[in-house]
C-alpha cells in the first residue's frame, strides 16, 4: 500500500475527481489502485485518452518526492494501456502544466495519444 501522498484527496469543485468518484460518467477502460483511464472528451488523435491519479493533485508543478510513487504509477499506467490499444508504432504523453503548458483541468492527467504519427515541436 502506497504512503499517501501531499494533496487533498478529492476536491468537491474539481472535473477530475467528480469523475474519479463516478458523479460525472466516463467510459474506465483502465482502472486500478492509483489511477482511472478513460476517452477524452474532445480527442486529438485516433486514440487520445486520459489519465487520472484518484488522488488530487492540481499539477505537475505541486509534485514532490512524496508523490513519486504516484507519479511512477501514472506512467506504468499508460505503457499497459497503451500496450492494450496495439500502439506499437508508438505513441505521446502529455503532462499539460499551468497557462503557458496549456492546462484547462486543474487536477494532473497524463494524455495517451495514438494512431496518427505525432509532429515535432508540438504547437
Ligand atoms: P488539459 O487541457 O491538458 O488540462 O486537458 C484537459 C482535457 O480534458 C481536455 O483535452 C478535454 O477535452 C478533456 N475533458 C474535459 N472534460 C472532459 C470530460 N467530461 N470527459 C473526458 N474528457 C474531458
Ligand atoms: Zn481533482
Amino acid at each position: 500500500m502506497m504512503k499517501i501522498p501531499p494533496g487533498n484527496l478529492a476536491s468537491s469543485e474539481c472535473l477530475f475527481c467528480k469523475i474519479v468518484a463516478g458523479d460525472i460518467p466516463a467510459n474506465r477502460v483502465y482502472e486500478d489502485e492509483f489511477c482511472i483511464g478513460f476517452p477524452d472528451i474532445n480527442p486529438q488523435a485516433p486514440t487520445h485518452l486520459l489519465i487520472v491519479p484518484k488522488h488530487h493533485i492540481t499539477s505537475i508543478a505541486k509534485a514532490e518526492a512524496g508523490h513519486a510513487a504516484l507519479l511512477g504509477s501514472l506512467m506504468s499506467a499508460a505503457a499497459e494501456i497503451a500496450r492494450g490499444e496495439k500502439l506499437s508504432k508508438g505513441y505521446r504523453i502529455v503532462v499539460n502544466t499551468g497557462d503557458d503548458g496549456g492546462q484547462t483541468v486543474n487536477h494532473l492527467h497524463l494524455h495517451l495519444l495514438g494512431g496518427r504519427h505525432m509532429n515535432w515541436p508540438p504547437g
